[in-house]
C-alpha cells in the first residue's frame, strides 16, 4: 500500500479514537512518536517510548539541550504530551508526520484514565497465563474487555481507570512489572492504537473484542499496579529505615516488586539508599523474590533518584 494510503488511514482511525474521548498522537513505523522534536531535529523525548526498556527517562542519556521541555515551548514534537482529542489538533499532528502509520492512544487522561496490560508471548515469557495467575491469587476475575493483537502474538488489554488514581508505567522500570510477562502503560505512556501498522506487522482489535469504553478495572488488580500509598514522611531519616525494610518484608506476592522499587526510591531520596540497599535486597529475598530480580530493582531506583 502507498505510504499516503497508510497514512490517511492512521489519521482515520486517531480521529475515531479522539472522537470517543481517548488522546492520540502519530506514531512512526517503529511505533515511536513520529512528530519529531523542536529540540533536536531527531526524535522525540524518550520518555514516551512504549517497547523500549532503555527508552525510560531514567535510563536514557538526557537529550540535548539539557533542558527536558515536555511541550512547554507551545511546540508539537513532545511525544506523548502531543497527545489530543481535538480533530484540528490531530490532523495538524499527523500533518508534520506524513511518515505515521499508526497513532498512539495516550494512557492516564481523563475520563477514562485509560490503564493498559501488555501481555507478552514471547522469549519464554506467557503475560496470559501471568495474568490468569495474578486473578487467581488475588480473586478477582479479567473482565471482557478491549483487546488488541499485537503482532508479535501478544495482546493488549484495555481498562478504564479511576479518577484520582495514578497508575504507574512499568515499561523502563525493571521489576516494577506486577508480573512476568506483563507491562503496564499507565500516566505518561501510550498504547498502540488498533489498525496502527508497524515494523513488526498490524496491531488488530481482537475478533470479539468489546467496543470502547474498555471495562473498569478490577479494584484488586488496580491495587497491585498502584504504587503502595507512603507509610513514612518523604524525607526518610535513619530511625525510618528498618520501617522500609519491614515494608518490603511485609510485601504480599503481587506487591514485592513495587513494595521493593517505592522503599528503595525513598531510601536513595533521603541519601540513604545506598547504605540501605543491601538489607532491602535481602528483605525482598525473604519474600522469595529472586536475588537477582532484587537488586536489579534496587538498581533501577538508585538510577530514578539520581540528579
Ligand atoms: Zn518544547
Amino acid at each position: 500500500m502507498a505510504p499516503s494510503v497508510l497514512h490517511a488511514a492512521a489519521l482515520a482511525n486517531a480521529l475515531a479514537a479522539a472522537s470517543r474521548h481517548l488522546a492520540v498522537i502519530p506514531l512512526s513505523r517503529t511505533k515511536l512518536p513520529a512528530v519529531r522534536s523542536p529540540h533536536r531535529g531527531a526524535s522525540p523525548p524518550p520518555a514516551s517510548a512504549p517497547a523500549s526498556p532503555s527508552a525510560s527517562p531514567s535510563t536514557s542519556p538526557p537529550i540535548s539541550p539539557p533542558v527536558r521541555c515536555l511541550g512547554e515551548c507551545g511546540r508539537i514534537g513532545h511525544g506523548v504530551h502531543d497527545a489530543t482529542t481535538e480533530p484540528a489538533a490531530v490532523r495538524a499532528l499527523f500533518a508534520a508526520a506524513p511518515w505515521a502509520t499508526g497513532y498512539g492512544i495516550a494512557c492516564g487522561r481523563a475520563p477514562h484514565h485509560l490503564i493498559g496490560l501488555d501481555l507478552d508471548v514471547k522469549h519464554g515469557l506467557d503475560g496470559i497465563a501471568a495474568l490468569a495467575a495474578l486473578a487467581h491469587e488475588h480473586g478477582f476475575a479479567v473482565p471482557d474487555t478491549v483487546t488488541v493483537l499485537t503482532p508479535s502474538g501478544g495482546r493488549h488489554l484495555w481498562f478504564t481507570g479511576a479518577a484520582g488514581t495514578t497508575v504507574p508505567n512499568s515499561v523502563g522500570r525493571p521489576g516494577t512489572a506486577p508480573g512476568p510477562g506483563i507491562d503496564v502503560r499507565g500516566h505518561g505512556g501510550y498504547l498502540v492504537g488498533p489498525g496502527s501498522i508497524t515494523n513488526a506487522g498490524r496491531y488488530l482489535l481482537a475478533p470479539r473484542s468489546p467496543g470502547l469504553p474498555a471495562a473498569p478495572v478490577p479494584a484488586p488488580l488496580l491495587r497491585l499496579l498502584t504504587p503502595p500509598p507512603p507509610p513514612l514522611p518523604r524525607r526518610t531519616a535513619p530511625r525510618h529505615a528498618l520501617a522500609l525494610v519491614q515494608f518490603v518484608r511485609d510485601s504480599p506476592r503481587g506487591q514485592r516488586n513495587t513494595r521493593l522499587y517505592w522503599a528503595a526510591c525513598r531510601a536513595y531520596e533521603s541519601g540513604h539508599g545506598d547504605s540501605l540497599a543491601p538489607a532491602l535486597v535481602d528483605a525482598a529475598t525473604r519474600t522469595g523474590l529472586p536475588r537477582q530480580e532484587a537488586a536489579a530493582t534496587v538498581a533501577s531506583a538508585a538510577r530514578q533518584a539520581a540528579p
